[in-house]
């Protein structure tokens, strides 16, 4: 045994763990009880390590370094890999020698913009009934598909390809308004490890889901550390949003404020289909609600026809959903016939735009 735990032994482990293609959902919780033998173990702290992982996902780093940047914050010791936890989440540690880890789940990201992008091409492209019908039910597929849910309707690629191509500009924003989400959970995580809470308790995430990492950092604590990062989290995010015309990467203008708002109240739906007991994070809502109040505080100009849009969208799905008796989910999901939807698409509609 190595005498000190670094952020990239902790990061070899959990990538050892878990392996591409299956769903890993013990690979972090596996990676945290190694880690507990190792400080049981008196494993003594190492001297800080000023390297990033080899082949750190670009995407990753470019966001963390503009929210690092804005927010003049010390970036030498963070650490950050994929990890397959077939959970919509993110975690974050501090190893013995004071490195911080950011790990997400690997299907996290694109999970966050299939969903938006889907959501925004919806709401702007002037849909049929029948064409709601469809995005709603390739949203829920997509949810159940994340949660490794058995059902009839399996999102087919050719599908999301028909999204994304179905106008260029809807497509661009709603992945900004993913990127915009997929931002606020680093300031998240990264808020676990500044505020100290990873220190004390070694693994944080941004959800409270069954069968993860987080139920092995269940404390009485927990829901006020939570509460800390979505609050600290959402002043580095706000930075971002002050500073966005300087930034190189992060172009989150006052458009995408309130994303933050948003994944809240995605989480809620989620959570709405796939019911959790709840031990280590408060409900969505009552996140949602004190960020809100936050946000609110702060009295920042913006421009809330994103943030809108979408919450007008998660409404009318989260109606058809309980319309359709979907809460909760049941396995497997009652099957119909969406087909492909190339030929259902019309040739018109308004352009939404982003502003620079
Ligand atoms: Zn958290």
């Amino acid at each position: 045994m190595s005498s000190t735990v670094s952020g990239e032994d902790y990061v070899r482990l959990i990538r050892s763990l878990s392996p591409t293609g299956g769903n890993s959902a013990t690979a972090v919780r596996a990676a945290n009880n190694a880690w507990d033998a190792w400080e049981r173990a008196g494993v003594s702290r190492g001297a800080d390590t000023s390297e990033i992982i080899a082949n750190p996902d670009p995407v990753f780093l470019s966001y963390f370094d503009d929210i690092v940047l804005a927010n003049a914050l010390d970036k030498s010791n963070i650490h950050y890999c994929y990890a397959k936890t077939g959970d919509l989440n993110a975690f974050a540690c501090t190893t013995s020698n004071g490195d911080y880890v950011i790990v997400f789940d690997s299907e996290f990201q694109q999970f966050i913009h299939s969903i938006v992008i889907t959501s925004i091409v919806c709401v702007y492209s002037k849909p049929t009934d029948a064409q709601v019908e469809f995005y709603f039910r390739y949203l829920l597929n997509e949810i159940a598909t994340f949660k490794r849910f058995k059902h009839a309707n399996r999102v087919t690629p050719d599908d999301f390809t028909a999204i994304i191509t179905r106008d260029y500009d809807l497509t661009m924003v709603g992945s900004y308004c993913g990127s915009a989400i997929y931002a606020f959970i680093i300031c998240h995580e990264l808020s676990h490890n500044t505020m100290g809470h990873t220190r004390k308790h070694r693994m944080q995430a941004i959800a409270g889901h069954n069968g993860t990492a987080a139920s092995v950092s269940a404390n009485d604590t927990s829901h006020i550390e939570e509460y800390e990062a979505d609050s600290m989290g959402f002043q580095y995010y706000c930075e971002v949003v002050k500073q966005h015309s300087t930034l190189p990467n992060l172009r989150i203008n006052t458009q995408f404020l309130s994303m933050p708002l948003v994944f809240f109240r995605l989480l809620e739906v989620v959570e709405q289909l796939f019911p959790v007991s709840r031990t280590t994070h408060p409900a969505p809502a009552s996140r949602h609600a004190k960020i809100q109040t936050q946000k609110e505080i702060a009295g920042m100009h913006e421009d809330t026809e994103f943030h809108d849009a979408l919450l007008e969208l998660l409404e009318g799905f989260a109606s058809w959903c309980s319309e359709n008796s979907f809460f909760p989910l049941q396995n497997p999901i009652p099957a119909t016939q969406t087909g492909a939807i190339h030929s259902i698409f019309g040739t018109d509609q308004n352009h939404p735009t982003q502003k620079s």
